[in-house]
């Protein structure tokens, strides 16, 4: 099955459940707190608060997301794209746990030839928070899914909330059992490889008042208007539906990964390090070209950054394969934009664009790296003479100054030599820069400096290495 065909079943099914099919936002969230949507639910966001009135209490999306957090994890884990996207059906106080459950097992278990995703039942595993009785009822005698494959787990994994007062609740969670070459048995609470989460589903029903921790709040009481929000990972259906072993093998990122992989000579398969560049490469190229599709354009700061580094990281991942030359996100990106395209057409309309954003990104990357690398390999080749376990703070500092490495660049590259930075030392050296620019725009306003060194300098020093975005995103599903 298509990944496209995924999306349309299950819209399809929630539309003859009487959902509205709502499109997809744009990646850039409305809301403040968010620099990208990572979850169905972020547009959903106001009805579910009350804020506004939805235009229907049954709702149904294939929401594009984009999880900067999760780039670590990229090419390494069978399941973790940075953009993927996300199928969900929300009640905003309309129906609650006993219809939004038997709905998730009837599309997951309905024969394909009947519109369904067709999974054998045994197949299928399912997980509540830890005292959601409710939950494992319906799951056990409503459902029928036997008590040993329902399995119980905590605040961490199955509780949902934005991380302040306001609506939280229980999650449920469906994965499926790949099977025993994939790892050990147990269920997921024993081995998350083995079994793949496809699905959450969120029920909003209590409101939380300040707390502690992310863990630790009271529970104020019961909400009035209780709702559902859902969460299945398309790509990770796609993996199971097509038969094959992670998400970068499905339809629209295999064909990245097979072009990656002409284009620079590497065979797919062959050797762990290879194999993970070429997932890299087709995960963050196709983000990359759905986020400038939307509109985000490479920076030194917020989303911008985001977009920087994922392309930054494409563009490093094909170097490390022997693809040096420039071009090649050109040829790549041009394959994420014809497997896209079939359900974003905008993509194919704007390629022109597209493009002309990709390649300035890789000619001025390409510059950088050409005048930076010679650097960084002295400063390796010196570590490792003086048998340091890391490069020197100032190192990175001058690498970062004169030759604009920033420092997740140099962080990396370090790690594929097997060694450590100095980091503390780094960002010591970042702060002296920045307290003489402050002091030295002290000196400009009673009039006895150079202005445009100090733009270039302030310039210069913002944004890249105080940004937290990755870790200070809030509010996933
Ligand atoms: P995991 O535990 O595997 O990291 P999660 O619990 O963080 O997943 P949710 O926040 O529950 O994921 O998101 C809902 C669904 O979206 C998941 O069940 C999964 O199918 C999908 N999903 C989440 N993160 C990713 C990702 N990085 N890449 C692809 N699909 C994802
Ligand atoms: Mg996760
Ligand atoms: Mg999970
Ligand atoms: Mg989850």
């Amino acid at each position: 099955m298509e990944s496209a065909e995924v999306a349309r079943r299950f819209l399809n099914f929630f539309e003859e459940h009487g959902h509205l099919v709502v499109p997809s936002a744009s990646l850039i969230a409305e809301d403040p707190t968010l620099l990208l949507v990572n979850a169905g639910m972020v547009p959903f966001k106001p009805y579910m608060l009350g804020q506004r009135t939805p235009p229907s209490p049954r709702m149904t999306s294939a929401q594009k997301c984009v999880r900067t957090p999760d780039i670590d994890e990229v090419g390494k884990t069978a399941r973790h794209a940075t953009f993927f996207q996300m199928l969900g059906n929300f009640s905003i106080g309309n129906y609650f746990k006993e219809q939004a459950i038997p709905y998730a097992w009837e599309l997951l278990t309905r024969s394909e030839a009947d519109g369904g995703f067709g999974f054998p039942e045994e197949k299928l595993w399912v997980t509540v928070f830890h005292d959601d009785d409710e939950a494992r009822d319906i799951w056990h005698k409503q459902v029928g899914v036997p008590l040993d494959r329902i399995q119980r787990r905590g605040m961490a994994d199955n509780f949902w909330s934005m991380g302040v007062p306001g609506p939280c609740g229980p999650c449920s969670e469906i994965y499926y059992d790949r099977g025993p070459e994939y790892g050990r048995e147990g269920g997921p609470i024993a081995d998350e490889d083995r079994y793949l989460e496809v699905w959450n589903l969120v029920f909003m029903q209590f409101e939380r008042g300040a707390g502690q921790g992310k863990d630790d709040f009271p529970i104020l009481g019961e909400l009035p208007a209780k709702n559902i929000d859902t969460g299945m990972g398309l790509e990770r259906m796609a993996a199971i539906l097509q038969g094959v072993d992670n998400i970068y093998e499905t339809d629209t990122l295999w064909k990245i990964l097979d072009r990656a992989a002409n284009l620079t000579g590497a065979k797919y398969g062959r050797d762990q390090r290879a194999d993970v560049s070429l997932r890299v490469i087709a995960d963050h190229v196709r983000s990359g070209t759905m986020m400038v599709s939307d509109g985000i354009r490479p920076g030194n700061e917020g989303r911008g950054y985001v977009l920087r580094r994922i392309l930054r990281r494409s563009i490093r991942n094909l170097r490390l394969l022997g693809g040096e030359e420039a071009g090649l996100m050109h040829e790549l990106t041009a394959v994420a934009i014809r497997t896209m395209g079939e359900q974003y057409p905008d993509l194919v309309r704007t390629a022109a664009n597209i493009h002309t954003v990709i390649d300035a990104e890789e000619e001025s990357f390409l510059q950088t790296l050409r005048t930076g690398t010679a650097i960084f390999d002295a400063a390796v080749e010196e570590t490792r003479r003086s048998g340091r376990p890391s490069l020197a703070g100032d190192q990175a500092f001058k690498l970062h100054d004169t030759y604009g490495f920033p420092i997740d660049l140099t962080l990396e590259m370090a790690s594929e030599q097997g060694l450590q930075v100095d980091e503390d030392g780094f960002r010591r050296l970042m702060k002296e820069q920045r307290d003489r620019a402050k002091k030295d725009a002290q000196d400009k306003k009673t009039g006895n400096l150079d202005v445009s060194a100090l733009d270039d300098l302030l310039g210069r020093s913002g944004g890249q290495v105080e940004f937290t975005g990755y870790t200070d995103v809030v509010g996933e599903a």
